[in-house]
């Protein structure tokens, strides 16, 4: 049986071969919102990590974590499809197989905020200033944040950590309640809020 990202990495190539629009045919049409594109129906990014466009992580009842993109309507609007087909095809197809989630992670962030903002360090990808970069960050006392784990673009693990140095090949991000992020910036712990 195929995996999401088999799915994912078809329905991508489908997307190369031209912009769908909507698919006024499909039975989950409008899974979004009326008038959606639906040159992808799955999202080259996922898991993307980034709240940013709405998405979330959500524990599923067997304790395990999930991305949930619900809320997210980007992959959906034609201007930001008709940019993810322009990016994605300045790359060789076996590449796009190939890649691994910071390739893809980068790529939104280009798309995104023209540059990736997210940071390489020595065991771990830390995509926090990429997620509060547009956000009102205070000062905190004190805070954890999270260390995820992904292989093979599944979410493996979801921690709690104190310091950037504790993760170890993991992606680093914000714990997000309700409009408020909680992380760590700048050498502090940091409170954000969107703006
Ligand atoms: S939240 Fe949006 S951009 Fe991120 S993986 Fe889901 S659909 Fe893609």
């Amino acid at each position: 049986m195929e995996d999401l990202r088999e799915r994912t990495l078809k329905d991508l190539f489908s997307a190369l071969d031209g912009i769908t629009g909507p698919v006024l045919e499909c039975k989950y049409y409008p899974c979004h919102f009326a008038g959606q594109d639906c040159s992808f129906c799955y999202c080259p990014f996922y898991p993307c990590l980034n709240y940013d466009m709405g998405g979330e992580l959500k524990v599923t009842s067997d304790g395990s974590y999930v991305w949930s993109c619900m809320n997210c309507d980007l992959i959906h609007d034609r201007e930001f499809s008709e940019n993810v087909i322009f990016a994605l095809s300045r790359y060789p197809r076996q590449r796009l197989v190939e890649e691994d989630w910071v390739f893809y992670s980068k790529i939104l962030q280009e798309l995104l905020y023209g540059e990736e903002l997210a940071e390489t360090l020595d065991s771990s990808y830390n995509l926090m200033r990429a997620i509060l970069i547009d956000k009102h960050c205070e000062e905190f006392d004190n805070t954890e944040f999270l260390a995820v784990k992904v292989e093979e673009f599944k979410i493996v693990t979801v921690r709690k950590i104190r310091s950037i140095e504790e993760a170890e090949n993991e992606i680093i991000i914000p714990i997000k309640e309700r409009n408020k992020f909680y992380g760590f910036l700048n050498d502090s712990y940091v409170i954000c809020e969107r703006i």
